[in-house]
């Protein structure tokens, strides 16, 4: 979801941006009125994650899967390893693409678990000599999430934050690098957060490195080596200033937790629907759940959407439910499918 108050303020400014009788989208990416939004994003993130100025913060295309390629052209310099935290798909995916380019070192092994929880760190693998420890913040197909941050002492410790970006405060003094696509927490598709600590640009590139996947060379441009994708930037820095409004991510996170917890807890106390993860692992943002009786998924999915809820499938690659509860889901919108989901279970069973 996108929040409607952004989307609003984007429809009532969609053919005069800023008084200038045109949409945002027709103007240049490298007029000065575009330059403000750049700016403010770059500041608001600043703010609202508490970055120093260690870091460079970069507004790239090619949404999150690019990243799993540029993190080891940019990073390995002369090392030959990587360390990778495999903990589902999506560190699974990082992984295979890191393989182009390196040997990646799966030091975490979740999937003995079935990716249901996250072994505990003295079960992790050596990754004391790796040009970096790579791990996934919240696994959005299998619904866990980090309840820490990894200790990973010298070594930069990279992190995909797609699908919980925002949704809590976080150290971002404890990162290397991290990144997030826009689509799921920052508003719509075609645009990637990167924070990256300055001294990580340094690094030595694989020489291949294309231009437009060279992070210093990005950040030496300000994001904007080419065209930015400027609509998708302006709609996540409406999102963001929406996030500041809401009082910052102490008070998002507070609200995450509430409608994670209300969710969960009705899961708990209903043996007609269950949950698969470890309780310590339950991710905040992706709920997944299951049907005690699989005949009944897909009457529940379409009487789901008949009520005014969508895109409740598990993802392809797991099957079940899942509700995704970003940050622009609302309290209500979390309270309308418990009711769904306990009049389903009244009249199925
Ligand atoms: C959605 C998602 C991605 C993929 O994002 P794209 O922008 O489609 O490449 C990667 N990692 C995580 C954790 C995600 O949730």
């Amino acid at each position: 979801m996108i929040p409607v108050e952004v989307m609003r303020q984007a429809q009532q400014e969609f053919l005069d941006w800023n008084g200038m009788g045109v949409s945002v989208m027709e103007i240049s990416h490298r007029s000065k009125e575009f330059k403000v939004i750049a700016e403010e994003s770059k500041q608001d993130c600043r703010e609202l994650l508490n970055i120093s100025d260690d870091y460079e913060i970069l507004f790239l295309h090619g949404g999150a899967r690019s990243q799993f390629a540029m993190i080891p052209m940019n990073l390995m310099g002369d090392n030959k390893k990587a360390a990778y935290m495999q903990t589902g798909i999506w560190s699974e995916l990082a992984v295979k693409e890191a393989s182009r380019y390196c040997q990646p070192d799966i030091v975490v092994h979740g999937d003995a678990t079935h990716y249901r929880s996250i072994p505990e760190p003295k079960a992790w693998g050596d990754f004391s000599n790796a040009a970096y420890l790579y791990y996934v913040d919240n696994e959005t197909v299998h619904g866990i999430e980090f309840p820490y941050v990894p200790d990973s002492g010298d070594v930069p410790l990279v992190c995909d934050m797609s699908s919980n970006i925002m949704s809590r405060l976080v150290d971002v003094s404890k990162f290397g690098l991290i990144f997030a696509c826009a689509q799921k927490n920052l508003g719509q598709a075609g645009i990637t957060l990167v924070i990256i600590r300055k001294d990580l640009l340094k690094r030595k590139k694989m020489p291949f490195t294309p231009s437009m996947f060279d992070y210093a060379l990005q950040a030496e441009n300000d994001s904007m080596l080419n065209t930015s994708p400027t609509y998708s930037w302006y709609m996540l820095g409406l999102v963001l200033k929406w996030l500041k409004k809401q009082g910052g991510l102490t008070a998002m996170a507070e609200r995450n937790n509430r409608k994670a917890k209300k969710l969960y807890d009705f899961i708990d106390q209903h043996d007609f629907y269950s949950n698969p993860v470890e309780k310590a692992f339950r991710s905040r943002m992706n709920v997944v759940f299951n049907l005690a009786d699989k005949t009944l998924e897909e009457r529940f999915l379409k009487e789901a959407k008949a009520a005014g809820m969508m895109g409740l499938e598990g993802h392809r690659y797991v099957g079940g439910m899942r509700a995704s509860i970003y940050n622009a889901m609302p309290e209500e919108g979390v309270d309308m499918l418990i009711d769904f989901m306990k009049t389903f279970s009244e009249r199925a069973a």
